[in-house]
């Protein structure tokens, strides 16, 4: 298959098309012979003579040279989130998100350095900051997303970079992204966004000013929870460095992790669509609850930064959560566990749903929770993430749970 030019296609027809390259799905004789690459499962790669071993690795992507740099499938999955990324240069994977992120800080920052962290960080990432990072001499430090005037004002004369994430982890707010971004470039920082959440699909962040866009491809990309991964995705100079980081940490992928990823990415933007469209429907029907003190949904509107997501989003996914009116910690677990459709597991953007509890009170160091605005009462919430069953049948499992819920 030739490679269609970047951007000249859409979005549905770059997740079919991307990362098919005929010398990755045929031999010489017969190139673009099968749909997918196969699994090349390779330690080491041979060299036809002494002369081809002695060049050594050319510096560039898709070379032959030992199976820590990867072979054919895993190339292909790199080549195909880079070309969903506009203005990628290229694209770094590592066995988890939180790798990815881990790798990403550490390829930026040096001792000395400060990062700036989102306060409704994914908790790994703040553990990243509290833990990893001041064993390499750098220093983190949190501020409310919601608020970019406190963005700039924790910025010091040692700041290096941000990490943002959006909408933030369990309570859903959406961040003014744009006006983030832009503090960070005018005090020359390095941007990271933690993109899990909208993907590519939903906010081209590399086009919208950031500099390394990350993801957890164990939720969408993946969509079927049976692997992890993760990525960082960035142009020309950033992406030199994280390969190079990543070279040094001997970070690869399995193969076949990389073809389950691959199989994923084909569907990623219908499931995206039913996926939202599904959530959507669910926090509506629980906005008119008279259990329900408060739907944290970024779609729908009245949420926080709804208005930020329908002025900066092309898209969704299926995760947001509730909060309950007033109970205790024991009635929300009761919900859960009253729920038939829904498993009680960490994670999301598989094609099943899932419940967990929301209790990020104890997390946070510099938001507030409950929300501003809020009753102090109402702060056990749940996180759905909505799959592909029927909407309807999600709804009467919820009708069910909060029964029961008002009952204990
Ligand atoms: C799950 C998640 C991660 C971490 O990904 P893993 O693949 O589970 O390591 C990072 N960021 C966000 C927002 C996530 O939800």
């Amino acid at each position: 298959m030739a490679k269609p030019p970047k951007n000249a296609i859409g979005d549905a027809t770059r997740l079919v098309t991307a990362g098919r390259r005929a010398e990755w799905t045929g031999t010489p004789d017969h190139p673009a012979a099968v749909v997918n690459p196969p699994v090349w499962r390779a330690s080491t790669h041979l060299y036809p003579d002494m002369a081809a071993l002695h060049r050594g690795p050319r510096p560039v992507d898709g070379d032959f040279y030992y199976g820590r740099r990867g072979a054919p499938t895993q190339w292909a999955l790199a080549e195909a989130l880079t070309a969903l990324e506009p203005g990628a240069e290229g694209t770094v994977l590592y066995p988890s998100g939180v790798a990815a992120i881990a790798g990403a800080l550490l390829a930026v920052l040096k001792p000395g350095d400060v990062l700036l962290l989102v306060d409704n960080a994914y908790q790994p990432s703040r553990t990243i900051g509290e833990k990893l990072l001041p064993q390499y001499g750098i220093e983190t430090r949190w501020f409310d997303s919601t608020d970019p005037k406190a963005m700039q004002a924790a910025i010091c004369p040692r700041t290096r970079a941000v990490l943002l994430e959006a909408p933030g982890s369990l309570t859903m707010e959406m961040p003014d992204l744009p006006a983030l971004i832009a503090a960070a470039k005018a005090a020359g920082l390095v941007t990271l966004l933690d993109n899990t959440w909208a993907s590519p699909l939903g906010f081209p962040a590399l086009e919208r000013g950031v500099d390394i866009s990350l993801m957890s491809l164990t939720k969408h990309v993946g969509g079927h929870s049976d692997l992890m991964l993760g990525s960082a995705s960035a142009g020309g100079e950033w992406y030199q460095a994280l390969r190079r980081h990543s070279h040094l940490m001997g970070t690869v992928i399995s193969p076949d992790d990389a073809a389950l990823a691959l199989r994923g990415l084909r569907t990623m933007g219908i499931r995206l669509e039913r996926c939202t469209a599904s959530a959507l429907a669910v926090a509506q029907w629980l906005e008119g609850r008279p259990e329900v003190a408060r739907v944290l949904c970024p779609m729908l509107p009245g949420s926080p930064g709804h208005d930020y997501w329908r002025r900066d989003f092309s898209g969704g996914c299926g995760l947001f959560s509730f909060v309950l009116k007033g109970g205790s910690a024991k009635a929300r677990d009761a919900l859960i566990d009253a729920l038939a459709l829904f498993g009680i597991g960490y994670s999301w953007g598989g094609f099943e749903s899932l419940a967990t509890p929301v209790d990020p009170a104890g997390i946070r160091t510099a938001s507030a929770w409950p929300l501003p605005g809020m009753d102090p009462a109402d702060r056990f919430g749940v996180r759905l993430a909505i799959g592909l069953e029927d909407p309807a049948d999600l709804i009467a499992d919820l009708a069910g749970a909060l029964t029961v819920w008002a009952q204990s």
